[in-house]
């Protein structure tokens, strides 16, 4: 049998999601699964469940966990919410607001819109005045992505709960959470969400495999209310002290031991210095974007700098520019895998991910790399003044 090509060193991994794995989650992989009696299994599951609530800041929620990706999650969370037939608003963020629309929709359910502003991130003020027109209270709930992995825009949660407030409507408050959770700042209680939806491959450090909602009471009684047909996806029925009730069947349990230590090493770095981590290689992506962008060519896809993402951030290119050829320069020469742009702003743009094991080095390597291979097919860059973008960001790691 051939063997696969071996890559020498470490091929970098700046995609936003799957990330790369701390070594020892990449060990905690390698266990023997476990008899269903053992008590592991209970300990396991139930470190996972509170390392997730220390990260979602929450007392109060109940965590489920899924053998799923986002999609999954996604799924659970029109499924266990909203009755056949009902309603949802989906403030439009780009790609991945419109694909959980078109999931929402494909489950029979209807979905409210409000349009999608590009480069900005959702507009609360027209939050609430959709929810006030909904004078009958048809909709149920409103699902918000937090951060648009596609856009690299990241909402204002607080002022979207306002906006909810505001409109003095019942409406349930949803919020993916699978690109921002570990990178932005998210306080579950404190912003007083009603249900987060998240999966294990981005912020948190896993490979992909484990999807979750968290819920509080008002989420969960809307589920116990909800006479949607379902199995594997209800809360109602996963509510349970039971490890295999928990999981409706067998729990992926290598997945949540390796889950469970990252939300260690999380706790052990402190939630604190991880976000402040991810804000500060975001700077350094954000200073390289800046410098590269005096030559003309590139340019950042958010408009408002409040609103770039700690996670991923999403460069523009000129019209004709062969993204993919220059992904493919990166990833096969190079060893530097980065994503390319989706949905609306396919062949428009790259995406550099800066969320999860990352630190300062890595993310130099990465910024110098994507020059590299922006240089090599001849797109121009600043050198201006500050000498270019990689420069930039190591003169603003220098704190030069
Ligand atoms: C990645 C992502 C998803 C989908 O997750 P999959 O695991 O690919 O199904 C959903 N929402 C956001 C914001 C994401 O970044």
């Amino acid at each position: 049998m051939k063997s696969p090509t071996r890559i020498p060193g470490r091929r970098l991994l700046h995609s936003p999601g799957p990330t790369p794995l701390p070594d020892e989650v990449l060990h905690a992989l390698m266990r023997q699964p476990m008899d269903m009696g053992d008590p592991r299994n209970d300990e396991t599951i139930a470190a996972c469940e509170a390392g997730l609530k220390q990260v979602l800041q929450t007392q109060s929620a109940d965590v489920f966990f899924y053998a799923c990706n986002g999609h999954g999650a996604w799924e659970a969370a029109i499924e266990n919410l909203v009755p056949p037939g009902g309603s949802v608003l989906i403030p439009g963020t780009g790609h991945f607001s419109e694909s959980w629309a078109v999931q929402t929709e494909a489950l029979g359910r209807r979905v409210v819109r409000t349009p999608w502003i590009e480069g900005l991130p959702i507009d609360p003020a027209v939050v609430t005045e959709t929810l006030r027109a909904d004078k009958q209270h048809e909709i149920v709930a409103v699902f918000v992505v937090h951060t648009d992995t596609s856009s690299g825009i990241t909402s204002d949660v607080s002022a979207l709960r306002a906006a909810l407030d505001d409109a003095d409507h019942p409406a349930l408050f949803v919020v993916d959470v699978v690109a921002s959770l570990g990178a932005e700042p998210f306080d579950f209680d404190g912003q007083r969400v009603d249900m987060a939806v998240g999966a294990s491959q981005k912020g948190l450090m896993c490979p992909p495999g484990v999807g979750f909602l968290a819920c509080n009471a008002a989420a969960f009684a809307a589920a116990e209310r909800n006479p949607a047909p379902r199995f594997y996806w209800d809360i109602v029925r996963r509510k349970s002290e039971l490890s295999y009730r928990k999981f409706c069947g067998t729990p992926p349990q290598n997945l949540m031991g390796a889950l469970a230590v990252s939300l260690g090493l999380i706790q052990s770095e402190g939630l604190h210095n991880v976000l402040a981590r991810h804000q500060l290689l975001a700077s350094l992506v954000h200073a390289a974007v800046e410098g590269w962008s005096e030559g003309g060519a590139l340019g950042f896809f958010a408009r408002d700098p409040a609103s770039r993402s700690n996670a991923v951030t999403t460069v523009t290119v000129p019209a004709g520019t062969d993204v993919d050829g220059l992904r493919a320069l990166a990833r096969e020469q190079y060893q530097l895998a980065f994503a390319g742009a989706l949905g609306p702003l396919q062949g428009r743009g790259f995406r550099i991910g800066h969320l999860g094991d990352q630190n300062p080095a890595q993310v130099l390597g990465a910024l110098a790399t994507v020059e590299a291979a922006l240089e090599a097919q001849g797109i121009p860059l600043g050198s201006g003044v500050t000498g270019g973008g990689t420069r930039r960001a190591l003169l603003k790691l220098a704190g030069r």
